[in-house]
């Protein structure tokens, strides 16, 4: 393709996307696909010859759009929200576009400044303090996964410089709630822990861990000859938006030397407002927080922010510094490469910063509070309505709800509850999360995409009575 071509189609493309978004609501939100659609009707192998940009396109419409799940759809509830401004979405084009690499400063200057800029930017907007550093990550899974390493590094003295973990005489142990995020239990997996040496710390009737148990977990490992490592607190499980008291684990976890990282990916979002902040107090006790900005704030997947307090030991644990990539200016600059897991780094800022640019903060902090305030509403009418219940706090954008007739015993409620959840996605009129809570199933209720309005989750309310009955 040239250049010529490429102006000529990327207009195209401009236009499919602004029609797509415009036009989204008037899709089914949940793909009507069964498995093996698309593979039955793709050719077996590449094309031979290039083929027109024109076919290309009309396949996007005609063999992918029915397969997709529109989370940019105003009737979408499930998982989470992942929003991708449009201002964003230009950000990203660019950075591909320029095809620029930021394997050290050297390799693009601008790259490393703008991302150091615009998390700083973040920074404060999160009320976190100047103490902290920030770095783009892929996934808030890839930014756990790091912190964990950190931990295991920063116990051991940094022994993956002698015999590693397979050179320690006593297990490491990472404390974790058992709410806390599959990618927790993956990370601490992947960084060499073993699962005997994970601690799932009871939570409490709002689903927090207990901070007078995690105090108990780490007695008991001390008379075991266990060395206490790390505890991963959550400010918004994903279940139910828990939020993991921080303080009193910060105390803990400083008392006892252990690390203490914070997954706020959905929540960390809401601290941008100053009347959410409280939800996170204590968190400049952590060694580091990650935050999805490609979550409810709205920059388009994928761009997890990872907060550390102490970058030495980050770029100590994460650094090789082969003479290929060095420079005259590496004492003066940020070489990310040595701040994560990938050498290779594209131009995530771009998006971040479009977005903060175009939007403002004000607009963002609009767009979060008016997500709150529907949330805020819908549990009102579940609350006051006969045969429904709230099974958890509304502390955010997400409701755990069940409808419950009479006389239905657990068993019967479970396929109710999964039955109705099936047929209301199915209808393609909106989408929601069936998932288990202390072993029964209930259905989640995530608002937050960017076309969610009042009248949306109102149309919701009335599908959710006429689904179960
Ligand atoms: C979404 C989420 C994750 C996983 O995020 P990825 O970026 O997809 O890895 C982890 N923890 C919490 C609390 C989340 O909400």
């Amino acid at each position: 393709m040239t250049p010529e071509q490429f102006r000529q189609y990327g207009h195209q493309l401009i236009d499919l996307i602004a029609d797509y978004r415009q036009s989204v609501g008037e899709r089914p939100v949940m793909a009507q696909v069964q498995p093996g659609y698309l593979k039955a009707a793709l050719p077996q192998g590449a094309p031979r010859q290039g083929e027109p940009f024109e076919a290309i396109l009309a396949d996007v419409d005609k063999l992918l759009m029915p397969g997709l799940s529109h989370w940019q759809h105003p009737d979408f509830y499930g998982y989470f929200p992942s929003n991708g401004t449009l201002s964003s979405v230009l950000g990203d084009f660019l950075s591909t576009g320029l095809g620029v690499l930021g394997l050290s400063w050297q390799s693009s200057p601008a790259l490393s400044e703008l991302e150091e800029t615009t998390l700083d930017w973040l920074r404060q907007l999160l009320g976190l303090g100047d103490q902290w550093s920030g770095v783009i990550q892929d996934t808030a899974s890839t930014s756990t996964l790091v912190a964990l390493i950190c931990a295991r590094e920063r116990a051991t003295d940094h022994a993956q410089v002698r015999g590693g973990l397979q050179g320690q005489a006593r297990p490491l142990i990472v404390y974790v709630s058992a709410h806390a995020h599959s990618s927790v239990d993956k990370a601490a997996l992947l960084a060499g822990f073993g699962r005997d040496n994970i601690r799932l710390i009871a939570t409490d009737e709002q689903f927090a861990m207990r901070p007078e148990a995690l105090e108990a977990a780490i007695a008991k490992d001390l008379v075991a000859g266990n060395q206490p490592c790390a505890v991963i607190a959550t400010t918004g499980t994903t279940t139910t938006t828990a939020l993991d008291p921080l303080r009193a684990i910060g105390e803990i976890a400083q008392a006892n030397q252990l690390w203490l990282h914070v997954d706020s990916a959905m929540a960390g979002s809401a601290m941008i407002l100053p009347e959410c902040r409280w939800m996170w107090d204590g968190i400049e006790l952590a060694d580091s927080v990650v935050v999805n900005a490609h979550k409810w704030l709205g920059v388009a997947f994928d761009c997890s922010i990872y907060y550390v307090r102490d970058p030495q030991h980050l770029i100590r644990v994460m650094s090789t510094n082969p003479s290929y990539l060095q420079s005259a200016v590496d004492g003066e600059v940020k070489n990310l490469r040595d701040w994560g897991i990938p050498l290779g780094r594209r131009f995530r800022a771009l998006k971040l910063w479009f977005m903060l640019r175009s939007e403002g903060v004000e607009a963002l902090q609009q767009r979060l509070r008016r997500d709150l305030d529907n949330a805020r509403w819908l549990a009102e009418q579940v609350e006051a309505t006969a045969g429904w219940e709230l099974l958890a706090p509304v502390q955010l954008q997400t409701l755990c709800i069940r409808h419950r007739p009479a006389g239905l015993d657990d068993e019967a409620l479970d396929r109710h509850t999964r039955a109705w959840a099936e047929r209301l996605n199915a209808s393609g009129d909106a989408y929601v999360t069936p998932a288990t809570l202390n072993g029964r199933w209930m259905v989640r209720v995530s608002v937050g995409a960017l076309p969610t309005e009042r009248e949306h989750v109102q149309r919701l309310w009335q599908r959710l009575q006429a689904v179960v009955a």
